[in-house]
Order: C-alpha cells, then sequence, then structure tokens
C-alpha cells in the first residue's frame, strides 16, 4: 500500500468558461498534470502529480487556472499535523529517507524579526544618502595589524590578499548541476555587473564561465569534484566547504540523473553517475589538518587569493571559528539553519544547527574577546531575505552577507521545494533541456542586478537614517539594534539591549 489514498494536496481549478484548449498548460507543466481528451475534447488534470509550481497559472493566456490547497483535509490535531501524517504514510510505503530542498520551513524563531533599527533623532543627525557619499564597498580578507604610509601618501604596507565588493552581498555557493547553466550564467553575468561575487558550489567551473574568474568563487568540498589547478586559478577566492546550513554533519548528493554530458565534463565524473561528496573531508580531522589544507591551496595559488572555509551554524560555532581563524584562512563563511539547498534529508534539513543570528553574535564577539577579529573576515548566511536582514547581521558583527534563496527567488522561483525533483518548471534547479531554455540568463541577470541595486539603496538609507555612512562604521556596532520579546540569555547571546532601554 502506498500513499495513493491520500487526496491530492493541492486541487486544479480551471473555469472551462474561459478556457479556449489552447493547451499551453499542458506543454508547459513539467508534472504532467494537464492533458487534453481528444475523445471528450476537455483539458483534464492528474492533481496528484501537482506540486503548485504556478507554472501554468502564470502561463494561460486567460487566466483561466487556480492551484488551490485542497479542503480535503486528513484529520489533524495539534500534535498530528497533516504533513507529519503524510510523512508516516510515505515512509511507511516506501522505507525511504525522506527527501527535501530549500530551507528549514518549520516556526523556529527569525531572530532578524526580533530586532530593530535605530534611527538618529535631534542629535548626531540622520544623512541623506541622495545627497552625500555613502560608502558601501568592502573588502573581505586579512587586516594588517598597521598602515604605513610614504610621506608622499602611498601605501607602504602589503595587504594580505582581499575580496573589494561594491556592496555587502555576494551569492552563495549554487553547483553547477544542481542549478542549470542558465540560472549559472544569470549569477555570474549579475556578480560581474554588480561588482561582487558568485560561488561554484562544489560542481567545478564549466569553461563557458571562466571568463567570470575576477567575480567568482571556487569551491573544494569534500567530493573534489573538477577541483583542478586552473579551476584554483580561475577564481578570485577559494572557498573549503565544511559544512552548509541546510545539511550540517552530512555530504552532498546530486542524482546521476541530473549529471549529463556538461555537467560530468565540468565535475569529472562519469556520465550518469552519482555525485556522493562524502560528511567529512578525509584529510581534515583536526584544525591542523585544515590548516594543511588551507596552506596548500594558498601554495598552489601563489598566495595571491583569499581562502575562505565555510562552516554550519552548529552548537560551540564559537570555538569552531576560532579554530578556523587559526588556521590560516582569510574568511569565515557562517550558514545558518534557514539556508537552502538543492536536496537535503527532510529531518536534516528541519533539525540540525542553529540560527545564523545566534551564531554570528557569538562568533564575533568570540573572535573579538580572543583579539583575533581581524585575522579573518565573517561571511553570514541562511536566509538573508531583505536589505534590513543584512544591515542587521552587518551591526551584528558580519563584514558581508551570502545570498542563494533570495537569489533563485529572483531569478522565479516560487519556493516549491522540489529541486530534488530535477524537474523545476522555472529553469533552474534543474538539467532538463527543455525547461533550462525557460530561464533567460539575460532577463536573470537583469532581476539579479535590480535586486541587489534596489538592497543598496535600501542599506543607504538604513544606514543614513543611522547617521551612519559606511559598513566600516556599522560593522559590530550592535548599540544600533535592539531586541524585541526576546530573554535576557538571547540579548546576552546577541549581544544588544532591548527595545526601550
Ligand atoms: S493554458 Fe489555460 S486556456 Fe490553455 S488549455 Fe490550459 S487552462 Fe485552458
Ligand atoms: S505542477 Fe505546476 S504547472 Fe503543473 S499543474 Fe501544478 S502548478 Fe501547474
Amino acid at each position: 500500500m502506498g500513499i495513493d489514498f491520500i487526496y491530492p494536496e493541492f486541487e486544479v481549478v480551471r473555469n472551462n468558461d474561459r478556457c479556449t484548449k489552447c493547451r499551453v498548460c499542458e506543454r508547459q507543466c513539467a508534472n504532467e498534470v494537464h492533458a487534453y481528451d481528444a475523445d471528450l475534447g476537455v483539458m483534464t488534470s492528474d492533481e496528484s502529480k501537482c506540486v503548485d509550481c504556478q507554472r501554468c497559472v502564470s502561463m494561460c493566456p486567460v487566466r483561466a487556472l487556480k492551484i488551490v490547497r485542497s479542503d480535503c483535509a486528513l484529520r489533524a490535531n495539534a500534535n498530528w499535523d497533516q504533513d507529519t501524517v503524510k510523512e508516516i504514510y510515505k515512509q511507511a510505503g516506501s522505507g525511504g529517507v525522506l527527501l527535501s530542498s530549500m530551507g528549514n520551513p518549520k516556526p523556529l524563531p527569525v531572530y532578524w524579526d526580533r530586532i530593530l533599527i535605530n534611527a538618529s533623532q535631534v542629535t548626531n543627525p540622520s544623512i541623506d544618502p541622495l545627497r552625500e557619499p555613502m560608502e558601501t564597498k568592502v573588502f573581505l580578507g586579512k587586516k594588517p595589524v598597521a598602515v604605513k604610509r610614504e610621506p608622499d601618501g602611498t601605501l607602504n604596507t602589503e595587504l594580505p590578499p582581499q575580496l573589494e565588493l561594491d556592496l555587502p552581498v555576494m551569492f552563495s555557493a549554487m553547483s553547477y548541476g544542481s542549478i542549470s547553466y542558465n540560472a549559472h550564467a544569470s549569477l555570474a553575468m549579475a556578480a560581474e555587473k554588480l561588482g561582487t561575487y558568485y560561488n561554484t558550489g562544489e560542481g567545478g567551473l564549466h569553461e563557458d564561465f571562466y571568463r567570470y574568474g575576477p567575480h567568482t568563487i571556487v569551491q573544494v568540498a569534500s567530493g573534489r569534484f573538477g577541483v583542478h589547478e586552473k579551476y584554483l586559478e580561475a577564481g578570485a577566492a577559494i572557498e573549503i566547504k565544511i559544512g552548509q546550513g541546510a545539511k550540517p554533519g552530512i555530504g552532498g548528493h546530486l542524482p546521476g540523473a541530473k549529471v549529463g554530458p556538461d555537467v560530468s565534463r565540468t565535475r569529472m565524473i562519469p556520465e550518469g553517475s552519482d555525485a556522493i561528496s562524502p560528511a567529512p573531508h578525509h584529510d581534515i580531522y583536526s584544525i591542523e589538518d585544515l590548516r594543511q589544507l588551507v596552506l596548500s591551496l594558498k601554495e598552489a595559488t601563489g598566495y595571491a587569493k583569499p581562502v575562505i572555509v565555510k562552516v554550519a551554524a552548529v552548537h560551540n560555532i564559537s570555538a569552531i571559528a576560532s579554530g578556523i581563524a587559526r588556521s590560516g584562512a582569510d574568511i569565515i563563511a557562517i550558514d545558518g539553519f534557514r539556508g537552502g539547498t538543492g536536496a537535503a534529508p527532510t529531518r536534516i534539513r528541519d533539525n540540525v544547527g542553529i540560527p545564523i543570528e545566534l551564531a554570528l553574535a557569538a562568533v564575533d564577539q568570540r573572535l573579538r574577546d580572543e583579539g583575533i577579529r581581524n585575522n579573518v573576515s565573517i561571511v553570514a548566511g541562511g536566509s538573508m531575505r531583505s536589505s534590513a536582514d543584512v544591515v542587521k547581521a552587518i551591526a551584528l558583527g558580519a563584514d558581508a552577507c551570502y545570498i542563494a534563496t533570495a537569489a533563485v527567488l529572483a531569478l522565479g522561483c516560487h519556493l516549491r521545494r522540489t529541486c530534488q525533483s530535477g524537474k523545476c518548471s522555472w529553469g533552474i534547479a534543474t538539467q532538463r533541456p527543455d525547461l533550462v531554455k525557460r530561464l533567460d540568463p539575460d532577463t536573470g541577470t537583469k532581476r539579479l542586478v535590480a535586486l541587489l541595486e534596489a538592497w543598496k539603496h535600501e542599506i543607504k538609507e538604513l544606514m543614513g537614517g543611522m547617521g551612519i555612512n559606511s559598513i566600516e562604521a556599522l560593522r559590530g556596532n550592535r548599540l544600533m539594534l535592539r531586541g524585541i520579546g526576546l530573554s535576557e540569555k538571547e540579548l546576552s547571546i546577541l549581544g544588544i539591549k532591548h527595545a526601550g532601554e
């Protein structure tokens, strides 16, 4: 017995007075929900396959379609909600691990929404970003202990390698394989136009994207897919991925069905084979081992590129970050438990890890207490939803933020959480050529650039309101934040006062 006896989660509502039977919905649905019955002359729907991606709704030329959540509900209660019951049925039928994608959807605290930003009034006046210069540029990497200048003002200090960002936001790791060629092209072109960086994830770098190298972070993960000298040389920085927020403690899995000729060549693995990256790096069991890999990567690239170490936000993250800062890494990227993914075991995604807000504040404080904060930059990721989240993250101690879910939303993602199926209707998390071509890279680039230009403007407005005119002055400035409805313990970890204080 499978789950077929469960009534479908969504219903297709077709207005037959409007429907012209053009069959656009049939062609657009990646899940084969719609069909035309020639004998009866009607459109039919197999609703059991619908994932509510809204593609057919958007494309129907006469607005004849609606997808609604079925009101034929299972008898649920506060303890056994509908999803929990369905998951039991599913596993009783399949005996398998539940797979999912995107970020943790559970109603756990979103601390960004419990933190409020300050604004200047009367003294320390606010700054009008339309009339006065505001600096959103940031540099990521180790900072020199002191800066010396020649009498004529020129710099006489050798700077460690830095990443230069025109705004404190970068595109987080998404591998070619988990997302499409056109999605990668959009991210690469947008990063170049915005003066920021995108990240290859663990999928290697497609030969067409080497030209975007100065705006590319190349990742080295436990599977070492697509890692070779030319790849390391191509990037502006190298990121060692130890963990990611959506699935801390486990490796990656790209199903063989997504490994076509192009992905296979880029990852340097046989076509059709599953790309499974192990949970640990088999050569890293201590900070000393990590140091060896950091130094090997620096050695391989002439000490010209910063090395990032990316970890998931987990218990004891501040001690872990302290070790990373001592490993020789230039940048620590911390990924909170709401971070997205193309595929993860549902139980891991929903139950493992901690919020980025608490992890970030704890790490920044620990590195300051130990006097090593300037040895590394901190990049925070894991569900940055708006410019306000970015501003709060910087005030909590981040140098910059990674975004990924917000970026794929800008590309058209409807957050259906079925990326693992490989049938993304919007051409993002898929390798099916007919679906990939639905995402036009030029349009994707324009939308990503528009999103981050808007965020940049909002960041300037928020900073101006605080009477601050540079990201540098905002970084770690927790006096600009107040908590609302938080316990003493939460406030103490965040290092902020309660609203009203
Ligand atoms: S796309 Fe709209 S009009 Fe065309 S067949 Fe489907 S429901 Fe009917
Ligand atoms: S899966 Fe998407 S395209 Fe297909 S019927 Fe459902 S909402 Fe429409």
